[in-house]
């Protein structure tokens, strides 16, 4: 099972947080997506779209 993808609309973003992808920071209100593993939903990680479409692409090889 692939992980759950949660979008974050600006007006949810109220914190700053550090993405994994390219490790620089994701400002309050910046759209971005919470990528939660199905079997840890405890290691849920905040990530700038476009990082996280290049981290999918890098995993499966592909684009869905
Ligand atoms: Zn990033």
């Amino acid at each position: 099972m692939n992980e759950a993808v949660v979008p974050v609309q600006p007006h949810a973003a109220r914190k700053q947080y550090l993405c994994p992808g390219c490790e620089g920071t994701i400002e309050p209100g910046t759209f971005h997506v919470v990528v939660v593993p199905p079997e840890a939903p405890d290691l849920r990680r905040h990530w700038h779209r476009g990082c996280w479409f290049k981290e999918r692409r890098r995993r499966y090889g592909r684009t869905f």
